[in-house]
C-alpha cells in the first residue's frame, strides 16, 4: 500500500525540526549545570499540596527528569549550593561567579546552565553578566511550580536552557534567563507576577528572543556593556560594597535612610516614586548621605520607564545618580561592583548609562 503523501509532507518536517534542532553538526556541545536551589528543585508532599519546599532534589535528579536533554548536549551537573533564592548573598555570587568563570575557562565546557530560584534570578543574572570572562554561554532557568506539580514547567525550562546554552547564536550574549519559553537578557529582566509561569518580562524593551521545545530565533542584540566588554571583575574581590534599597511613599521620613547610613551602607539605592522622586525630608537626609560619600542612586518603584537625570530632582547639584532603566534590585548590584572601582558619583553615573 502507498503511503499518504499527508504523512510523507509530516515526516519530512518532523525530520527537518530535528536537524534545526540539533543545529551544529559534529559533536555535541558539552554543558555543564551548576545548581543552586529553588523552586525548580522544590517538593511538595504530593502533587496537589499548595506549600512545599524549596531546594529539596540534587542537580542530578532535575536532570533526569527532563526527556532527550543527551540528545542536545553532553550533561555533566554539579550542585553550588541548594537554598530557596531569597537567602540568596553576596558570598553564594561570589562562589557562584567564580566557578562560572572558572568552568568557562576549560575546555570541558561549551557553556554553563545555572538552574536557580525566580525570586532573585533578575539580581543574580545581572551580576553575573558583570563579571562572567567568557563569550561562551551562560543561561539561568527556573521555575514557577516545584519539580512534583501538576504541570511543573521545570523540566520544559531546563530543556529550553539547554538547548539555548547550545546554540552558536547565545555566544557573546552575556548571561540570558529563560523561562516560560522566552529568553531574556539579564540586565533587561524582571520577575512580574508572585505565581504565574509568565512572571519574566524585559518591560522596557522585550526578550532577547523565543525558544520552542528547543528550536530558538533571536530578536534583537545587546547594546550594553557586559562580559568580556565589563570593566567588573572578581580578581582580589573578597566581599562586596553594602548598599541597601529603600522603598519611597507618601510620607516618607529621613530615619530609614539615616539608619542605613548609621550602619555602614556605602551605597544607597532608593526606589523613589514616578521618576525617582521622594519627599523632601528623605531628598535632604539623602543629600546629607551624599555630601558624606555614601553614593546615592535615584531608581523608581515602578515596574518600567527610565528614571531621567536632572529632570525633577537636580542630580548635578545633590550628587546623585539617576538609574536610567535599571530598576532597584538591579541598580543595587551595579552600585555594589560599581563601588570596587570608584566612590565618585560622576563616574559611577556613566557607569549607570554603560551598563
Ligand atoms: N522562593 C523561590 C525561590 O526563589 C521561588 C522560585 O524559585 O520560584 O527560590
Amino acid at each position: 500500500m502507498k503511503t499518504p503523501s499527508w504523512i510523507l509532507a509530516v515526516a519530512a518536517a518532523l525530520l527537518a525540526s530535528g536537524t534545526a534542532l540539533a543545529q551544529q553538526s559534529g559533536p555535541l556541545p558539552k554543558v555543564r549545570v551548576l545548581a543552586t536551589g529553588g523552586t525548580i528543585a522544590g517538593a511538595q508532599a504530593s502533587a496537589t499540596d499548595y506549600g512545599y519546599k524549596s531546594g529539596a532534589y540534587n542537580v542530578d535528579s532535575l536532570l533526569k527528569a527532563v526527556p532527550n536533554l543527551d540528545k542536545l548536549a553532553v550533561i555533566t551537573g554539579e550542585q553550588v549550593a541548594n537554598i530557596g533564592s531569597q537567602d540568596m548573598n553576596d558570598e553564594v555570587w561570589l562562589k557562584l561567579a567564580r566557578r562560572v568563570n572558572e568552568v568557562l575557562a576549560s575546555p570541558d565546557a561549551d557553556g554553563v546552565l545555572i538552574t536557580h530560584g525566580t525570586d532573585t534570578l533578575e539580581e543574580t543574572s545581572y551580576f553575573l553578566s558583570l563579571v562572567t570572562k567568557s563569550d561562551k554561554p551562560v543561561v539561568m532557568v527556573g521555575s514557577m511550580r516545584p519539580a512534583t506539580a501538576i504541570s511543573a514547567d521545570g523540566p520544559g525550562n531546563i530543556y529550553n536552557g539547554v538547548a539555548v546554552v547550545s546554540d552558536r547564536g547565545a555566544r557573546g550574549k552575556g548571561t540570558l534567563v529563560v523561562l516560560n519559553d522566552e529568553i531574556h537578557y539579564a540586565r533587561n529582566v524582571v520577575k512580574t507576577d508572585t505565581t504565574s509561569v509568565q512572571t519574566f518580562r524585559s518591560l522596557n524593551r522585550g526578550p532577547a528572543g523565543v525558544v520552542h521545545t528547543g528550536k530558538i530565533e533571536w530578536f534583537e542584540p545587546m547594546d550594553r556593556k557586559q562580559g568580556n566588554a565589563s570593566e567588573f571583575s572578581l580578581d582580589g574581590l573578597e566581599k562586596l560594597p553594602r548598599v541597601d534599597v529603600i522603598y519611597a511613599h507618601a510620607n516618607m521620613s529621613a530615619d530609614l535612610i539615616d539608619a542605613a547610613v548609621r550602619n555602614g551602607a556605602q551605597g544607597l539605592v532608593v526606589a523613589g516614586v514616578g521618576d525617582g522622586n521622594m519627599t523632601t525630608p528623605a531628598l535632604d537626609a539623602l543629600t546629607r548621605a551624599a555630601k558624606t560619600g555614601v553614593v546615592v542612586v535615584r531608581s523608581t518603584r515602578l515596574p518600567a520607564g527610565i528614571v531621567l537625570r536632572n529632570n525633577e530632582i537636580n542630580d548635578d547639584q545633590l550628587g546623585l545618580v539617576a538609574s536610567g532603566e535599571l530598576n532597584p534590585a538591579k541598580s543595587r548590584v551595579l552600585l555594589q561592583l560599581a563601588l570596587t572601582r570608584t566612590k565618585d558619583p560622576v563616574r559611577i553615573q556613566k557607569m549607570f548609562y554603560e551598563y
